[in-house]
């Protein structure tokens, strides 16, 4: 691919994709598919986030529900929340809102959640059964909706290619390295996992033809990183306040575009195939037999 100004790899076709797919399937199959959201406390933009989320859920015909609980409850009461959820034969989603508060401790949270229900891949059976490839509904949904936007273009199929991912965390950066590893598709590719401790951390950047950023750093990476012609993914989301008000910014700097030969723009391209692939996963949890194993 040549360098330039980078082609975008834009979210919303992709998102499109699994969002028609997942309206389908829901109008065909008797029984609503049903989310809920444990919230602990209010934070501004994880309302925000659960807003957009529920509205997309009622578009597609999938019930999304909340139980919000105050931010000075204690950890028995979000513990119990999360197991009534799951033991509730009518809710085939559960997600809890991290951060939660000081305090609560979010793997005891996490260990009441059952695996099947897990749609967005935070317990360690759930990221056990991403590694080894044998439940998709349940894989970190960031994750996944980079694995399926990169597969979305034959220009950017990760298939024998050399990947760096930088971030390491649970939620992104490590399942992301597993999956964008494994054989099938989607995969394939000869992944380098990079993170704070990394020496010359650029330098891995620069050899990458398909470089992932999920770092948490608002424009770490900056075109000196980046091989001419090569792919960027950008996980990273940051608020900032700009001439038309709030948007949000990314973990790589705008100049990168002049130097890749595709980039994904913030907002607008990780993010809607995110919430997209979380709706598929809700669904899928609901109407197992109606995704195909490679969906
Ligand atoms: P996180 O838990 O904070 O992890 C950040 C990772 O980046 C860590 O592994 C850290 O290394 C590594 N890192 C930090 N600074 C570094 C540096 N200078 N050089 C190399 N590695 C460095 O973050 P996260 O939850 O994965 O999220 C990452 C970003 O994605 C955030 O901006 C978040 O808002 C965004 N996000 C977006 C979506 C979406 O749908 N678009 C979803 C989830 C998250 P150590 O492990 O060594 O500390």
């Amino acid at each position: 691919m040549n360098a330039g100004a980078a082609a975008p790899i834009k979210g919303a076709p992709v998102a499109r994709t699994i969002k028609a797919a997942v309206a389908r399937i829901v109008a065909e199959r008797e029984g609503t598919p049903c989310l809920v959201n444990v919230v602990v406390g209010d934070d501004g933009a994880s309302e925000s986030y659960l807003a957009a989320l529920e509205k997309l859920a009622a578009k597609l015909g999938i019930d999304a529900r909340r139980i919000a609980l105050p931010a000075d409850c204690d950890e028995g009461a979000v513990c119990a929340a999360v197991e009534d959820a799951g033991s509730d034969p009518g809710v085939h989603g559960v997600m809890i809102q991290f951060p939660l508060p000081e305090g609560l401790d979010r793997e005891r949270v996490a260990s009441f959640l059952p695996a099947h229900k897990d749609v967005d891949g935070i317990t360690a059976a759930s990221l056990g059964a991403c590694l080894a490839g044998t439940r998709r509904h349940t894989a970190p949904a960031t994750a996944a909706a980079v694995v399926e936007l990169l597969a979305a273009d034959p220009e950017t199929r990760v298939a024998g290619k050399h990947v760096v991912v930088l971030g390491r965390s649970l939620v992104v950066g490590r399942p992301l390295a597993a999956m964008l590893a494994r054989p099938g598709d989607g995969g394939n590719a000869t992944v380098t996992l990079c993170h704070s401790r990394t020496a010359d951390v650029a330098g891995h950047c620069r050899r990458a033809d398909v470089l992932v950023v999920a770092v948490g750093k608002q424009h770490l990476v900056t075109p000196d990183w980046v091989a001419p012609g090569a792919v960027v993914v950008d996980v990273g989301t940051h608020p900032v306040e700009g001439p038309d008000g709030w948007t949000l910014a990314g973990d790589v700097h705008p100049d990168v575009g002049a130097v890749a030969g595709r980039l994904t723009p913030v907002p607008g391209g990780v993010g809607p195939v995110t919430n997209a692939v979380l709706m598929r996963h809700v669904a899928a949890a609901c109407h197992p037999d109606a995704f195909p194993p490679a969906w």
